[in-house]
């Protein structure tokens, strides 16, 4: 790349350095090649000779680091193994995560390789875009159960160790809505198995009520709906004139149940080679596997655990708390995710978001999935920030510095904005921190006045 500038220079903003505490009014950020080389208060700064960037009402963040989502790539889709998602959809996903910010994302879906991050001889996209792994004998097994359609006799073949040798950066996740009969269930397997019993379409709440009255919020049985409160759901939905009651259930427990005995066996596994190799995992927390999580935390402490979306739906907020109170104590890290509970709100509500943050158990931000209608990031970092639940430093810091800590093979080079650090940053309105302007990735433009900036069109080559 040609540029006649040795530094990029960024003045006029204030800083937040992704500590969780520092900020400063007005900052001064330089940048030489892919690296922060100096920040630090004030307004002076030497600009001859230096590209500059005048952030003026702007507050410049590290890049936001999103430990947990899915649709990022080309492989196999979701712990379920499904088919690739389409390639215009992870374009279009790929964009939407870089355009609120985010400059470093793993892709938790767990069963692809690491060449499948992207299309052969495709372009690179300038998100920084890296996998997990979820390859053991009972996860891949899950899959197969549910769905696995996406799995060829490579995948099959994969181990954890050969992926680590590629360049995963960490495990998991383990589990997921779709074998452990979480949201996906809801969204995707359930109504789609209703509507081909009986043509109706059904609302993911109602298969979520549905699915609950059948099985208990635990899946195994306990609080299981009785006869009169099921058929008075299916009569509520149309459904009572296609199916009786004993149908439905069977329905429900086919579709829902042959994957998570062996999807909870796939937990225990990836906690071993996590105690193996030390690599963080990421585990699919919900009210179905806690008392997994809980055991695995205990048995095996130093399995690096990352339990991931605490604020899982499956939970009342007391419980949300409550539980992730129990698993920060045995060691692992609180992980939330947006899922669409920010504004979106089809189907999730912020109350158990709200509960964990204000009872200060949250160690890190991410976005999950939610069926493609995740929010993002910033958008929760600035409803923290509006609501007065945290600092704008502590709010930052979920999606920044505490993730390069947790995730230190994915993020341990970024995530702060000081001195030798990768020099990715996410410059946004400093009255909503949700509104990004300009996104940096190693030193070079990538989104510039909120929109895309070609990877081969730079800002500096225009002007030099
Ligand atoms: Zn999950």
């Amino acid at each position: 790349m040609s540029t006649s500038f040795q530094d990029t220079v960024i003045i006029n903003g204030s800083v937040i350095t992704g500590d969780g505490r520092t900020f400063f009014e007005r900052g001064i950020v330089r940048l030489r090649d892919d690296r922060i080389i100096e920040v630090r208060e004030g307004t002076e700064a030497t600009i001859e000779d230096v590209f500059v960037i005048d952030a003026a009402g702007c507050t410049i963040l590290p890049g936001i680091i999103n430990g947990h989502a899915h649709g990022c790539i080309h492989g196999p889709a979701m712990p379920s193994g499904s088919a690739p998602v389409a390639e215009d959809d992870v374009a279009y996903f790929r964009n939407k995560h870089l355009l609120s910010g985010t400059t470093t994302l793993l892709n938790v879906c767990g069963l692809a390789t690491v060449d499948e991050i992207h299309l052969p001889g495709g372009e690179r996209h300038p998100l920084d875009i890296h996998v997990s792994s979820a390859h053991t004998p009972s996860n891949i097994a899950a899959a197969m159960e549910i769905d696995g359609k996406g799995l060829s006799n490579r995948h099959h073949a994969l181990t954890i160790e050969t992926m680590i040798a590629d360049g995963a950066k960490a495990l998991g996740e383990a589990g997921g809505g779709q074998t452990l009969g979480g949201g996906a269930q809801d969204y995707r397997f359930i109504p789609a198995a209703i509507l081909a019993a009986t043509g109706v379409s059904v609302h993911p709440k109602i298969a979520r009520s549905l699915k609950e009255a059948v099985l208990g919020r635990s899946l195994n049985g306990d609080g299981a709906a009785d006869q009169l409160y099921l058929e008075h759901l299916m009569e509520s939905c149309g459904l009572k004139a296609h199916l009786d009651a004993k149908a439905m259930r069977e329905l429900i427990a086919k579709t829902v149940l042959p994957p998570v005995a062996l999807s909870l066996q796939g937990f225990q596994e990836i906690a071993a080679q996590s105690v193996r190799f030390g690599l963080p995992a990421i585990f699919h927390t919900a009210l179905p596997t806690i008392e997994t999580l809980l055991e695995i935390a205990a048995t095996h402490p130093s399995c690096r655990m990352v339990a991931g979306h605490t604020n899982h739906p499956s939970f009342s907020a007391e419980e949300a708390v409550h539980f992730a109170s129990e698993l920060r104590k045995r060691g692992a890290a609180i992980d939330v995710s947006t899922l669409d509970c920010v504004h979106t709100r089809w189907r999730n509500e912020p109350d158990n978001l709200d509960a964990l943050i204000e009872a200060g158990l949250v160690d890190t931000i991410s976005t999950d999935f939610a069926g493609g209608d995740w929010d993002s990031i910033l958008s929760a970092v600035q409803r923290m920030v509006a609501k007065r639940q945290l600092s704008a430093p502590a709010a930052v810091a979920l999606a920044t510095g505490n993730v390069a800590h947790t995730l230190p093979q994915l993020a341990g080079d970024r995530g702060f904005i000081t001195k030798g650090r990768r020099a990715d940053l996410t410059i946004c309105e400093g009255h909503n921190l949700s509104r990004v302007r300009h996104v940096m990735i190693k030193g070079k433009i990538a989104v510039s006045n909120a929109a895309l900036v070609d990877d081969r069109l730079s800002l500096t080559q225009e002007i030099s």
